[in-house]
């Protein structure tokens, strides 16, 4: 059976990444970045007053004298003006230095009258203090976002600050998932004592919606062979990618990989060496839709789905794997299985701000509820039976 690592590996080599489309900036935020961004001009673009005040020759300033008249006023967006000697320009925060001038006063430290703008006597003033300098934060051409980042507010005010109107990101797959299984009732129907509730597809639509993927719908199907490989046919020709939930087992109702296999799927894997989620199913349809068939009991879709669907999202629109992360156990935990064991855990730091996992070990793969307040699992790899406490060991977050 293949290891995490092998499953997670082959995913990423089959997959194919999504096409490019473009987006008015106001769409942007949250989608994969799919071109270079360079600034289209210095920043600042001139040199920029940071102070309301006035703008003062330092050469006059520095032999002493102290009141000038006021030439004119200066707005931020006007037009840059040429200060005269013995003058000031009245000057406003974000406006362009006036030419000749090299000393902003700020407008808490002088008075104005009928004469003119007085500095206070006292008052200390540097050259060009309170000028943010033309390029001082970076230069025309300069690189400010690379192909693969996933754009965030910040990332927005950087496109927008480019002049890009729109943007080139990596189309939003689609994504259609479908929950299988007679004993399951969906929350707002009535339900026998021998039926279910349907958790699955909400909890994955929610999990992939968190993530920032919000092409995702869902749908219900019995386990039934005939109305499975109708409906996944649909749905293969009308989605990029397809995760199902249950009935990938060795039971009798355990349709899927047969179902998928009829509809051309062809099968990159079936089982993983891991708990939750061993029965996990892996293909690729016809026209390279990337098809996920996670096992039903709902702690193991959870998982699987973080485990090995969200990347592969990310992978499909061009956006690199995240460093990874690591946790420290704050309990030793023994897992006898030659199984990779994914445990839920709560994090909490400390005072070196190391991260500190709190194991919080689900009843059974069908305990979902105990899975309320972690913030994750840890990766307890399958060559090891006991972990001691303090053990650093991969982490993931859900979200
Ligand atoms: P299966 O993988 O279809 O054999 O399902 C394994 C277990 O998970 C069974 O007890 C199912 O009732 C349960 N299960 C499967 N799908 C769901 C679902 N969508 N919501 C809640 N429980 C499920
Ligand atoms: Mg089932």
């Amino acid at each position: 059976m293949i290891s995490v690592e092998e499953a997670s590996q082959l995913i990423l080599d089959t997959i194919e990444p999504a096409e490019s489309e473009r987006v008015p900036l106001a769409r942007a935020a949250g989608r994969v970045l799919r071109q270079p961004v360079v600034a289209e001009r210095d920043q600042p673009p001139f040199d920029r007053v940071m102070m309301d005040g006035i703008a003062l020759r330092y050469d006059e300033f520095g032999a002493g004298s102290r009141s000038f008249k006021i030439q004119s006023t200066q707005h931020a967006g006007d037009e840059r003006q040429s200060l005269k000697s013995g003058h000031a320009i009245e000057i406003m925060t974000g406006a362009s230095l006036p030419q000749n001038a090299d000393l902003v006063v700020p407008v808490e430290r002088i008075t104005v009258n009928e004469h003119g703008a007085h500095v206070e006597a006292n008052y200390e003033g540097k050259r060009r203090q309170f000028v943010h300098a033309r390029g001082s934060d970076h230069e025309a051409g300069a690189e400010l976002l690379r192909p693969g980042t996933r754009i965030t507010p910040m990332d927005v005010a950087i496109l927008a600050s480019a002049g890009l109107a729109d943007v080139e990101v990596a189309r939003e797959p689609s994504i259609r998932v479908i929950s299988t299984g007679n004993e399951l009732v969906p929350a707002g129907e009535p339900i026998a004592d021998h039926q279910v509730r349907l958790s699955n597809g909400p909890a994955i639509v929610a999990m992939l919606e968190a993530h920032g993927y919000h092409k995702a719908s869902h749908e219900h199907l019995a386990d039934d062979p005939k109305l499975l490989e109708a409906r996944i046919a649909e749905h293969l020709d009308a989605a990029d990618v397809l995760v199902l939930s249950g009935g990938v087992s060795m039971g009798k109702a355990d349709f899927v990989p047969q179902v998928l296999k009829d509809l051309g799927v062809e099968v990159i894997f079936h089982k993983i060496s891991q708990r939750p989620g061993k029965p996990m199913w892996f293909g690729m349809g016809k026209e390279g839709q990337s098809v996920f068939a996670l096992p039903g009991n709902p702690v193991s879709t959870l998982v699987c789905c973080r485990q090995y669907v969200v990347p592969a999202l990310r992978d499909i629109d061009g956006e690199p794997p995240p460093p990874k992360a690591f946790a420290s156990l704050t309990q030793a935990v023994t897992f006898k299985p030659r199984l990779t064991n994914f445990l839920p855990v709560r994090i909490v730091s400390n005072a070196t701000a190391q991260l500190l996992a709190m194991p919080a070990p689900t009843n059974t793969s069908g305990d979902f509820a105990a899975l309320s307040g972690t913030d994750g699992y840890v990766i307890l790899n399958r060559n090891q039976t006991e972990f001691m406490a303090s053990s650093v060991v991969p982490f993931v977050r859900w979200q």
